[in-house]
């Protein structure tokens, strides 16, 4: 089978088009043949060495496709079955072993495609929404990259709990996405000072949350955009990693909480999972979470699709399909 590995850490061009033997299933594991696999910010750091991995790696952690083998002590799954995935390292591939602890079942309503889509985002949007800091009516989150793959369903699924929403976004078309996804304003904050126009939307007041997953360029305007008592969720590198930070600076700016959490984090039982991907997999069959597919590429063009969501070229999702 085809799969995109890396050897060693670096850039795209690290990104190696290898043949190797379709896998065997352990014990514990599903055989998928992979129909799509989601491209996720997640990729390059796995790719850059910034989270460490032991290489060769075969790229990917998300993916939809159909069950073709089971391994022995799995229970629940039969040949045949479309299933999806967020969590499961090796899917840039034509064929995943996969633990079966970390797939789930898709419903009848749901394609694999739009599981590769939205397993990884969407349960991630799931926790940071419902459990690292509970949206809810009356309360107000910046959201960075609001038009990005994980910025659109935030943006939807933080008015679904009936929050405001102030989004960012690098260019006015994004800016467009993320207002049609619902934000209720968008700073276009590569020519607006952010942190000052989230005081002025606000009238001064801050916001409840900053969900930040740019990171180096941006933590320190997140957190001078909090109410007292506010919450920095710290999220991702996309600008690069955040210093270290010392705690008596969230003292000084208004006893803030401070985290810094993965999906991995909070996907920790089979309950846990089945709870998150279940909302989220029934929202996309109901239609009430929309998914935007900004670009499907073949393995061979995985490296263009990484050079192009880290050049800030991307809106939404990018699918790898084998
Ligand atoms: P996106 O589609 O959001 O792409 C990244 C976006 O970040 C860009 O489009 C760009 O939007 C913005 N950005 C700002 N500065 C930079 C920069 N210097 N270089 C590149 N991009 C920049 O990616 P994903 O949806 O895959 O991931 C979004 C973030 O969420 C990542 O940081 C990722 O690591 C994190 N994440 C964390 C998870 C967790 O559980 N902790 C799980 C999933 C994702 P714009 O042009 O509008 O500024």
């Amino acid at each position: 089978m085809k799969a995109i590995r890396v050897h060693e850490q670096g850039g795209p061009e690290n990104l190696a088009l290898d043949d190797l033997p379709v896998p065997e299933p352990a014990k514990d594991d599903l055989l998928i043949r992979i129909d799509a696999a989601g491209l996720n910010y997640i990729d390059t750091y796995h790719r850059s060495g910034l989270y460490p991995l032991d290489f060769p790696i075969t790229l990917g952690l998300e993916g939809g496709g159909t069950v073709e083998k089971v391994g022995d002590d799995v229970n629940g799954f039969e040949a045949g079955d479309r299933v999806g995935w967020g969590t499961c390292q090796g899917s840039y591939a034509e064929y995943i072993a996969a633990p079966a602890a970390k797939v789930v079942k898709l419903p009848e309503d749901v394609t694999t495609e739009q599981a590769a889509a939205v397993m990884l985002q969407g349960m991630t949007v799931h926790y940071l929404t419902h459990s690292t800091y509970l949206l809810e009516a009356g309360k107000t989150a910046l959201v960075h990259a609001a038009a990005g793959g994980v910025g659109l369903l935030m943006v939807q699924v933080a008015k679904k709990l009936g929050a405001t929403v102030i989004g960012t976004a690098g260019t006015a078309e994004k800016a467009e996405l993320a207002k049609a996804a619902g934000a209720d304003e968008v700073i276009l904050y590569t020519e607006q000072d952010f942190e000052a126009e989230t005081r002025r939307l606000t009238e001064g007041a801050g916001v409840d949350v900053a969900y930040d997953s740019v990171g180096k360029a941006t933590w320190e305007g997140s957190m001078n955009s909090l109410k007292p008592r506010g919450y920095l969720v710290l999220f991702g590198n996309a600008s690069g990693p955040v210093p270290p930070i010392d705690p008596l600076i969230l003292t000084q700016k208004g006893s803030l909480f401070l985290t810094r959490p993965n999906l991995m984090g909070y996907t920790l039982t089979r309950d846990e999972l089945d709870q998150r991907a279940g909302d989220i997999l029934r929202w996309v069959g109901d239609g009430s979470l929309d998914l935007r597919i900004d670009r499907r590429v073949q393995l061979a063009e995985a490296a263009d699709a990484h050079r192009a969501l880290e050049s800030r070229d991307t809106k939404g999702k990018v699918l790898i399909v084998p």
